[in-house]
């Protein structure tokens, strides 16, 4: 038995035993086939799970550098709107700030986004709008096709947050109208925190701006990854980059759509839990198309908190994660996208189970008979 934590985390997620090893090698220069190769092999098999046929490049940083990179290159000196109904939107409004004049159209955390304000922001000379497909502070999803075609109608470019949706969810960037869309890799890809993938339309380049940051020159990306082998501008996290080949890899074998059905099919069993529970979902609609299907948020029950709660999933080396910011000791949200496994989920809804008794809530019934049976 090896001693560690099972992590059912909104991100970082635990990682396949093929993805570790990939790690585990002699340094290599990054200017060469092998890093080329491996470069080629990534971008191949995310351009399926973002569903783009775009320009596609990998940068060394978590998902907020690519957060950073979208909106310092495609918002500079611009107007933006920025949809908000969670921390992640929130903090697209943050990086909004530092580079051009930011519109937040906020929601509260857990409620569907305002497109009725965002039209107004859009007829108001709004040229960048950022959204967060899947909010995971909250639990709940926000509509990608929707928003994508809005912004088509007003000619604004569309910033997605993919970071807990692509490779775990339905996207589909180029069909929705998405310029540029991010991914992280610690998140549904199953590879080591470090990473971030950013795909940019051919309308974005063509607005892009002049003199973005150093670092997240964007173009500078592009041209190199255009070089045969391909190649960054700086040296990149290369070990990561290995360590998330090899989680593509993995995706391209298990199959994009299967793979989002398993997800679509985690989320469910917890659902199914949360209800038999008789514990209340965190995000403020009944709308089953509008809860992640990677991350399950619910309330804590009332007089517990969250070190209380979560202290007694960790009797069993279990880790789920807490609310964020005002929704500490409100709410517990369970991980369930990458690679978990059926038993990991099982295991998990079962410490949950007994937080939720040992918390004073008495259950309607178990949510773990709910949950197998979605699973079996
Ligand atoms: C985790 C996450 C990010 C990026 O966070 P990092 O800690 O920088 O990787 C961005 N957006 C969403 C929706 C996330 O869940």
């Amino acid at each position: 038995m090896e001693d560690e934590t099972l992590l059912m985390l909104p991100g970082p997620v635990p990682l396949p035993e093929r993805v570790r090893f990939a790690m585990a090698r002699q340094a290599i220069n990054h200017r060469g086939a092998e890093f080329g190769g491996a470069y080629s092999n990534i971008v191949r098999v995310l351009k399926t799970c973002f569903g783009t046929n775009n320009d596609l490049m990998v940068i060394s940083g978590s998902g907020t550098a690519g957060m950073e990179a979208a909106v310092s290159n495609f918002g500079k000196g611009r107007k933006m709107a920025h949809l908000i109904n969670g921390k992640f939107g929130e903090r697209l409004w943050k990086i909004g700030e530092r580079y051009g004049e930011a519109v937040p159209i906020e929601s509260e955390w857990g409620t569907p986004l305002n497109l009725e304000a965002l039209k107004e922001a859009l007829e108001n000379g709004c040229e960048v709008v950022t959204m967060v497909h899947n909010e995971t502070s909250a639990g709940i999803l926000n509509p990608g096709a929707e928003v994508g075609k809005i912004c088509r109608k007003h000619d604004a470019l569309f910033i997605m947050d993919g970071v807990t949706s692509i490779g775990g969810d339905n996207v589909k960037a180029d069909d929705w109208g998405v310029d540029v869309a991010i991914v992280g890799s610690q998140k549904c890809l199953a590879a080591p925190a470090g990473l971030a993938a950013v795909s940019v339309s051919s309308r974005a380049w063509e607005k892009a701006v002049k003199n973005p940051p150093y670092y997240f020159d964007l173009p500078a990306y592009r041209k190199n990854a255009a070089k045969s082998p391909m190649e960054t501008p700086y040296t990149p996290a290369v070990p990561i980059f290995f360590a998330l080949r090899e989680a593509c890899l993995l995706i391209e074998e298990e199959g994009i759509e299967k793979r989002v059905a398993r997800h679509h099919r985690m989320a469910k069993a917890v659902r199914a839990a949360v209800a038999a529970w008789g514990v209340e979902m965190f995000p403020k609609t009944d709308a089953i198309h509008q809860y992640s299907n990677t991350v399950t948020a619910a309330r804590i029950p009332k007089g517990s908190n969250d070190k209380d709660f979560r202290g007694h999933v960790k009797k069993f080396g279990i880790q789920i994660a807490g609310g964020q910011d005002h929704l500490k000791d409100v709410i517990f949200r369970i991980g369930h996208m990458g690679c978990v496994s059926a038993p990991e989920l099982l295991a998990t809804l079962a410490a949950t189970e007994y937080a939720i008794q040992k918390s004073g809530h008495k259950v309607t019934s178990s949510g773990v008979m709910a949950a197998a049976e979605v699973l079996g």
